[in-house]
């Protein structure tokens, strides 16, 4: 393979498709926002069931020659992407700061971290498991990759999940079909567009398009596995979808997680941690703390110092170098949001910042303000669904049993954590979580061959890690019966 060169020169005025390497325009196409200023961005492809079927096809062609390489060829495709995204990082991140409303620093930090786990997932390997070796036979357990795959992915983080799933597909041997989220096409077209220039035809493919796309996907024949991020309601869909072809799947779902802290804690060293975690990305991240559960010993501490805490986390946009988070997405999400902020007056929640509605005539960009809710009802809507914006119920406990059980008593189950002085003790109420993922003394160790995923409503498998590398393969028993002599081996 050839060195880096301005061939991975990227022009962000037009985008297209990506079909078997070729760049592919629709008759039909629309148009994304900038949340943070609502100016119209570029058109973008509506893919039709003809360029489904063309990617398709195009992706099963390359299939058999792409598995046949080597890991460590496929490997090294895989560097030479993420050294070619690296060439055109600073465009790139604009491009996500402007279609996702982040702040510039939070984009360029999401586009570090997605290029890092291209660079990690390469150099992992699932390793064969020999079961059985004797005089007359061996039992191998292999993984063998499936076909075409697809990743569905929503528009918090469009470029960490999308490469995070088709640098596993790849690497294990299946061709990839990249759908990214209605909101937040661009990175991904532009992607595809690198990809086309350094993978063989069909191996990675980008189509972008509207609420259609996402169903045809799930439902063609010719597509062996479905990887998809996004909400719980939509992964129901997906799961039923696949169940007519037999196709795997991997859902990673919404999550409504629940953070305890003990009356030991160190108030000077978990507030900033966990009021970063509540509110980062404006309480748009699958994982962000949703509930957050303070001994009552040390609440109105707590609660103050919290307060000062999130008073000095700035909002902003795209432009805003010094901004912490950005707007709500897209307009839907933050009708739905202004919604839930709608409950502090329809049922008199106490607020210990924020809380009022946004004033649309006002500002432009779909800001909601930082909020905390002092001690609402355990059954109140802040508390009991995933808000997915910056809103946080802060709640009491006294019993350590007690708030195990309302810690657990949600039908999600993607992280939870528990912060206190004495790790023993916080890892007894840890064990005890009903998550995925279970942290003590932070809430976002996250690293890309580290698996992650969801329990209950929140997921059925993980990506990420060997795990994740599996969840693209089937599994497959290798038996070999030696040079037996002649011996009957029944
Ligand atoms: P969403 O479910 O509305 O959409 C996700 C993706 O699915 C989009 O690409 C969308 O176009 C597509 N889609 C919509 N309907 C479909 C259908 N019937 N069949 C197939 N695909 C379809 O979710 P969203 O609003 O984009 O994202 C927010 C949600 O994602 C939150 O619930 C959040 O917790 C979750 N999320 C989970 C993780 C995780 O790792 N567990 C990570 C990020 C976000």
């Amino acid at each position: 393979m050839g060195s880096l060169n301005n061939n991975y020169a990227l022009d962000f005025k037009l985008y297209y498709n990506t079909i078997d390497n070729a760049l592919s325009s629709t008759n039909i196409t629309r148009r994304g926002v900038n949340p943070a200023t609502e100016e119209v961005l570029p058109l973008v492809p509506v893919s039709t069931r003809e360029d489904v079927d063309d990617a398709v096809r195009a992706g099963q062609d390359a299939f058999p020659s792409w598995r046949e390489l080597s890991w460590d060829k496929r490997a090294e495709y895989l560097v030479r992407f993420a050294d070619a995204i690296e060439a055109n990082l600073g465009a790139i991140a604009e491009l996500l700061g402007r279609e996702t409303g982040k702040p510039v620093e939070a984009a360029a930090r999401e586009l570090e971290f997605a290029l890092s786990h291209i660079r990690v997932t390469a150099k992992l390997r699932i390793p064969e498991q020999v079961l059985q070796d004797n005089e007359e036979c061996s039992a191998t357990l292999r993984y063998t990759p499936l076909g075409v795959g697809v990743g569905i992915i929503p528009w918090n983080f469009p470029v960490l999940l999308g490469l995070g799933k088709l640098d596993a597909a790849l690497l294990s041997g299946n061709t990839f079909i990249w759908k990214p989220s209605p909101f937040s096409p661009y990175t991904a077209l532009k992607l595809g567009e690198l990809a086309a220039r350094i993978f063989p035809r069909g191996v990675v493919q980008v189509l972008s398009g509207d609420d259609d796309l996402g169903p045809r996907l799930t439902s063609h024949p010719g597509i062996a596995k479905v990887s998809f991020t996004g909400s719980t309601a939509t992964g129901k869909k997906v799961m039923q979808s696949c169940a007519a072809t037999l196709k795997r799947f991997t859902l990673e779902l919404g999550g409504n997680d629940a953070a305890i802290v003990c009356d030991d804690a160190d108030l000077a060293k978990v507030v900033p941690k966990v009021g970063t975690f509540a509110f980062l990305n404006s309480g748009q991240v699958c994982m962000d703390i949703k509930r957050l559960y303070v001994h009552a010993a040390i609440y109105d501490d707590f609660m103050q110092q919290l307060v000062t805490f999130a008073k000095g986390l700035r909002t902003g946009g795209g432009g805003d170098s010094e901004a912490f988070s950005g707007p709500i997405q897209n307009a839907a999400q933050f009708a739905r949001v202004q919604d839930l902020y709608g409950e502090v007056s329809r049922q008199s929640l106490k607020t210990a910042m924020g809380g009022s509605l946004r004033d649309l005539d006002k500002s432009l960009g779909y800001f909601m303000p930082l909020t905390i809710i002092d001690n609402p009802p355990e059954d109140s809507r802040v508390v009991v669904e995933e808000a997915f914006g910056p809103i946080l119920p802060v709640l009491k406990w006294t019993d350590e049993k007690d708030v195990i059980a309302r810690a657990n008593n949600t039908k999600m189950g993607l992280g939870a954590s528990v912060w206190s002085g004495d790790v023993e003790r916080a890892q007894r109420i840890a064990n005890r979580l009903e998550a995925g993922n279970v942290w003590v003394n932070n809430h976002f160790h996250l690293a890309p061959h580290v698996p992650f995923g969801g329990h209950k409503w929140s997921g059925i498998g993980m990506d990420w890690g060997v795990e994740g590398l599996k969840g693209w393969c089937n599994p497959q028993v290798m038996w070999v019966t030696k040079n037996s002599g002649g011996r009957s081996l029944l």
